[in-house]
């Protein structure tokens, strides 16, 4: 194997594939290289998450990247995007923090429906809508197939020439990186894109980066009976959520807002017992038997304000970050592979201005907000 390439990708996730992807497709004449730990992926985020794709977010740079991302997505089936919409549910208590969110998303761009109850009963009549007083709609908004979409761009990066090559980056400098197995291989340019590891990766440059992993668990039932139709994603204002999976199954998930920080997975049953399942029935009675076939647990990446970092270090300009998505870095990823490509091969944004996701707003202690995250 060539010990020279181009560009380094650390990390051959959604994010480093999707990078590898947009740099060849736009026509970059360099030798890109993706080094990926582990291939099986068995850990990897973009293997274990949800799927969720939304243009509901509070910031523009956010809103036009989903935008994007969605637009790509409706080209490849191969990713396995439904469009089945992103309903967030409204009662007392949410729905003047919602309605404030619609008009700021309305006037961002974002594609968003309000809705009254009985669209809401339209849309999933199961559901018990006594205590609701409306909800939001992304109409063109869905769910994705985690794994289908991380083969794709993998599959399309190594069509267009890609190399990867199974290895764990152990050091990084000016001019190489080395890994475990391969040992020095020369490059001019170093993309960090290692998911929740981006942090532990970034030290091995001596670089501090801001990205803690902190799990999130999923579980997956089998409704209790034949569903004559897909759920869209469905977010009930207690926060447990849901879509349809294959199979006339679920994918449910709840953030835990007291899981703390490290690297750890596998789930707690108890937990779907204890706090999913109360919420789910209260929601939709028929719930109550619902089968619980499987669950898992995947690491968040996340950052002081929960908003990525996509950016080239100030002062070591070799070395680029696309990392920290706190949880939506799936549905970020076909516009992160993009402004990546624009920033690697003309040294700035074109797609979408994406500077609010700078890596040294942390060293200004200028955290980039973003309200709408679940
Ligand atoms: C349970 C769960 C649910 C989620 N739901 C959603 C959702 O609904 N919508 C959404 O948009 N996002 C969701 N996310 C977040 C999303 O999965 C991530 O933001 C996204 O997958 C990040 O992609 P990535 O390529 O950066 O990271 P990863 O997929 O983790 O890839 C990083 C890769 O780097 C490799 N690596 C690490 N260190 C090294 C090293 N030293 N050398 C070589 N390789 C290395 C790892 O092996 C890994 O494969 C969810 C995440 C989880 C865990």
């Amino acid at each position: 194997m060539s010990s020279t390439a181009d560009v380094v990708i650390i990390g051959g996730g959604i994010i480093g594939s999707s990078i590898a992807f947009n740099l060849l497709q736009d026509g970059f004449k360099g030798r890109v290289l993706v080094v990926e730990r582990d291939p099986s992926y068995q850990f990897a985020s973009s293997a274990l998450a949800m799927g969720g794709v939304r243009q509901q977010f509070m910031s523009s740079v956010n809103i036009r990247m989903v935008q994007y991302s969605v637009s790509v997505f409706e080209q490849f089936p191969d990713c396995q995007f439904r469009q089945r919409g992103y309903l967030f549910l409204a009662n007392e208590a949410n729905w003047k923090k919602l309605q404030r969110r619609f008009e700021i998303q309305k006037s961002l761009g974002a594609e968003c429906t309000q809705l009254t109850v009985a669209d809401i009963r339209k849309l999933v009549p199961e559901l018990r809508c006594d205590d609701l007083v409306g909800g939001l709609l992304g109409p063109k908004d869905g769910y994705v197939d985690p794994r289908a979409a991380l083969r794709f761009f993998r599959k399309k990066a190594e069509e267009l020439g890609a190399t990867y090559i199974s290895d764990e980056v152990q050091k990084i400098e000016k001019g190489a990186i080395h890994g475990t197995k391969s040992g020095r291989i020369a490059t001019d340019r170093v993309v960090i894109a290692s998911g929740a590891f981006s942090a532990a990766v970034a030290e091995r440059a001596g670089v501090q980066l801001p990205i803690t992993p902190v799990r999130q668990q999923l579980f997956r039932c089998t409704l209790p009976r034949l569903w004559a139709y897909e759920f869209p994603v469905v977010i009930d204002p207690g926060g447990v959520h849901w879509r349809s999976d294959w199979n006339n199954e679920i994918v449910i998930a709840k953030t835990k807002p007291d899981e703390l920080p490290g690297v750890r997975f596998g789930c707690d049953i108890e937990r779907f017992y204890e706090d999913f399942l109360p919420d789910l029935v209260r929601r939709l009675p028929e719930f109550c038997d619902l089968k619980l076939v499987f669950g898992w647990g995947g690491l968040y990446e996340m950052t002081p304000d929960h908003n990525g970092i996509i950016d080239r270090h100030p002062e070591m300009d070799w070395l680029y970050f696309a990392a920290g998505f706190s949880g939506h870095g799936l549905m970020m990823s076909p516009a992160t592979g993009k402004l990546m490509s624009e920033l690697i091969r003309t040294g700035r944004f074109q797609t979408v201005d994406a500077s609010p996701l700078s890596f040294s707003r942390f060293r200004r202690n200028e955290l980039f907000w973003d309200e709408a995250m679940i």
